[in-house]
């Protein structure tokens, strides 16, 4: 099993091996190694249907200290269904690490509830930008010390408007974190948005 290769601790490949994936698709054979082994920003280019939320997702749950209830991950998506989509399949994959607690943060739904969940303390945080940057203005959240960034499908939410929620929403994150970015294309606002707020990224492409 090629997912052993990769550096992945036991609990993610005990879960790994409950969901039946038999090897790392090509984003994961890329992107894990590096993510593991240095604290590093990461531009990835890759379409949907590649695997790409295991790549920052496994990673991500090794990284993150479940003993501490504190904000440590942020993953910015486009939609509500992705949002979901992400904290499910984030869900499978922590089913063998105790402590680890994901919440879905999306327009749409009640707020308060959304911010209960935050307070009971959640480690990862998968939010859409909007919902997001309202949370922040209305300081039901702190990611003051979140260590990990993700952006995920990153074209698609520059494409629906959300540039300057972007921005706003990485603006009261701390310079040490380190960004991975998730894209299918690489427009000008994509390159804006890793030029102004990543230091020297791994690209990878699949
Ligand atoms: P994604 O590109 O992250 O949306 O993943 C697409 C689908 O492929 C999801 O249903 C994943 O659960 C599944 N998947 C991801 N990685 C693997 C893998 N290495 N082997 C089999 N299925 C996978």
């Amino acid at each position: 099993n090629k997912f052993e290769q990769l550096g992945l601790n036991p609990a993610l490949l005990k879960a790994i091996e409950d969901m039946g994936f038999e090897s790392p698709s090509e984003v994961q054979e890329k992107a894990i190694p590096i993510l593991l082994q240095k604290d590093t920003d990461m531009v990835a280019l890759a379409q949907t249907g590649t695997g790409k939320t295991a790549a920052f997702g496994f990673p991500l749950i090794q990284k993150i200290n479940a003993e501490s209830r504190q904000t440590q991950g942020l993953i910015l998506s486009p939609t509500r269904e992705l949002c979901l989509q992400i904290t499910n399949e984030l869900k499978n994959y922590a089913k063998h690490t105790p402590g680890l607690h994901t919440v879905a943060i999306y327009g749409g739904a009640s707020i308060t509830d959304q911010a209960k969940l935050i307070q009971r303390g959640a480690q990862i945080i998968v939010a859409t930008p909007g919902r997001m940057q309202d949370m922040i203005n209305r300081r039901m959240v702190d990611i003051s010390k979140i260590e990990y960034c993700i952006l995920d499908e990153a074209d698609e939410m520059l494409n629906m408007g959300f540039f300057e929620d972007i921005t706003a929403i990485l603006s009261h994150t701390p310079k040490e974190k380190h960004t991975w970015l998730f894209s299918a294309t690489m427009p000008q606002e994509v390159s804006t948005i890793a030029k102004k707020f990543m230091r020297t990224p791994v690209e990878i492409t699949v």
